[in-house]
């Protein structure tokens, strides 16, 4: 029998997700596709981890069951942000306040645009490498999966307070409060403050 090594078993789980985009596949599955050795998922890891491939679980996303994995996106995460420190990708995001830069989606609450998704944060460039950006932490950002694939097709400008109280003033009273609530939970001392001074 042909002897199968952690290299060529990857090297087959590589090209089966490849050839099953957005298809869910299961552990009985994908074991028999590494050549059914019995460390398929570490390898599976290793392709999420080593070669930046955006595998989906139940942790990413709601719809899914543990044990089943889906590849929706061909390509990579980039190099540059698997050679991010974790110390580096940590600062970001707590800079960030764990919130996409684009759409606001929170880390891992159900994302605005697709509910179904479980929001992830990657890190990306906030001035484009192709216009001279650096990959020095100043010029890092968070950014969910949804707006990283190009998918929420939101644009980049910040919304303003005016833009932002018109959306509010049509809001749902519950979703108002839900607002208020968040607000609330970010500024607690400036939120004492003015119910002193009124
Ligand atoms: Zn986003």
């Amino acid at each position: 029998m042909q002897k199968i090594t952690a290299q060529s078993a990857r090297t087959k789980l590589r090209e089966y997700f490849l050839n099953n985009i957005g298809r869910i596949m299961d552990t009985k599955e994908l074991r028999a596709a590494a050549g059914g050795i019995s460390e398929w998922a570490r390898r599976i890891r290793e392709l999420r981890t080593e070669e930046g491939y955006r595998i989906l679980t139940h942790h990413d996303r709601s719809d899914l069951k543990p044990g089943q994995y889906v590849l929706m996106d061909p390509k990579p995460a980039p190099a540059f942000e698997r050679a991010i420190s974790k110390e580096t990708r940590a600062l970001v995001l707590d800079r960030n306040g764990f919130t996409c830069q684009m759409c606001g989606a929170a880390a891992g609450e159900p994302h605005p645009y697709d509910p179904t998704r479980k929001t992830r944060l990657h890190i990306g460039h906030i001035i484009d490498k192709s216009q001279g950006g650096t990959d020095d932490p100043g010029n890092l950002r968070a950014i969910c999966s949804v707006c990283n694939e190009g998918a929420s097709n939101i644009t980049l400008e910040r919304p303003s307070s005016q833009k932002l109280l018109a959306q509010i003033h049509r809001a749902t009273g519950s979703d108002q409060l839900a607002v208020l609530q968040w607000l609330m939970k970010k500024f607690p001392s400036q939120a004492h403050n003015f119910l002193e001074k009124t």
